[in-house]
């Protein structure tokens, strides 16, 4: 069913979460044992993630220089399947514009349709490591609202090979939001413009990038009704666990901390406490959240599923 649908049927704020694929070597279950502490709050559809794989370049003893694979994440079209297979919950895979040829991506598209995965999230994907600026691939999109677009062609039936008759997909496509603005966007109301034209290209709701101050994402949501996007809009929320998340994630996000949560930080001396906060404002974002009937609460679990739990056991 579509993530559409179960917003259309719900009596109240939905529970759903977003998993990371494994490193490579790890099995099946590594996957399982992060959704099974979840599946107790009956989330509608579960999300997962795309990652690029990251190479490093070893000189050989000729000179030349070998390609190595040093971290990649298996199948996400697999791990959808699977997930689908097992929980009897719908699976919605990531699907992004980098390191993909359009070729490539109707393919991972024929495949999802195949196996009866009718939801997407699309996007663009950030730039690898060795990248300073998000590079497309050379037949491929450079922006999330490329993407949209393919998807959309792909649902009226009009696919790249136009040798063979094919039936039109029926994806229900979800974007990217961002309530403190995509970090290269040059202002907010640049980043909403694209984000309305991602709407117009057949996105049909948006989840939104984690933030810590919910009056960023009430004022999000207004702004975007005001220009006219009126799709469901899914808050998505992080626990925050660690000290190096003090800084990590307003550098790596683009983010702020409200000054509630960054004084309450600054008095955390260990993990063990930042996780204990993490969950305290996780329960405070998500029951506020909730009160303002919010269609769907999206959490971040960052394959750590004991956080997510906790929130969840005191909210749903
Ligand atoms: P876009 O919508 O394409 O926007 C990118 C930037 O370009 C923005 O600054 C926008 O304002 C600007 N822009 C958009 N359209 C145009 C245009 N036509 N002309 C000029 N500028 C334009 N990354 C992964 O690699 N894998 C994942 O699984 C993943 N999951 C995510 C899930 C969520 C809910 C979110 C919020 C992000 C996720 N990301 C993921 C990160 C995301 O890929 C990055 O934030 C990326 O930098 C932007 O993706 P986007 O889809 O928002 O891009």
């Amino acid at each position: 069913m579509k993530v559409t649908e179960h917003i259309k049927n719900a009596k109240e704020t939905l529970f759903s979460f977003e998993i990371l694929p494994p490193l490579k070597g790890k099995s099946i279950q590594s996957i399982y044992d992060g959704i099974d502490p979840l599946m107790e709050f009956n989330p509608k559809f579960v999300n997962v993630t795309y990652h690029r794989e990251e190479f490093i370049y070893k000189e050989r003893d000729n000179g030349l220089l070998e390609k190595i694979a040093i971290r990649k994440r298996p199948g996400t079209v697999g791990i959808c399947a699977a997930i689908m297979n097992k929980y009897h919950v719908d699976a919605v895979p990531h699907l992004i514009c980098g390191g993909f040829s359009k070729e490539e991506t109707e393919n991972a598209l024929i495949d999802l349709q195949f196996l009866g995965i009718d939801n997407v999230l699309a996007l663009r994907g950030d730039s690898i490591k060795t990248e300073n600026t998000f590079r497309p691939h050379h037949e491929g999109h450079s922006f999330a609202v490329d993407l949209t677009h393919q998807i959309s062609e792909m649902n009226r039936g009009n696919y790249m090979m136009d040798d063979v008759q094919l039936e039109p997909t029926d994806f229900c496509i979800g974007t990217a939001g961002y309530p403190e603005k995509h970090f290269e966007a040059m202002n907010l109301a640049t980043d909403l413009k694209y984000l309305k034209d991602k709407i117009n290209a057949g996105a049909q709701y948006i989840v939104t990038q984690m933030f810590f101050d919910n009056s960023k994402f009430f004022t999000f949501v207004d702004e975007c009704r005001k220009i006219g996007i009126d799709v469901p809009i899914i808050p998505g929320i992080k626990p925050l666990k660690t000290l190096t998340h003090i800084s990590f994630l307003p550098k790596f996000f683009k983010i702020d901390y409200p000054i509630e949560l960054s004084t309450e930080l600054l008095k955390c001396k260990d993990n063990k406490a930042v996780e204990q906060l993490g969950i305290e404002w996780g329960i405070h974002q998500s029951k506020e959240l909730k009160s303002a009937n919010v269609p769907c609460i999206h959490y971040y679990t960052m394959s750590n599923s004991s956080q997510v739990k906790s929130i969840a056991s005191e909210v749903f």
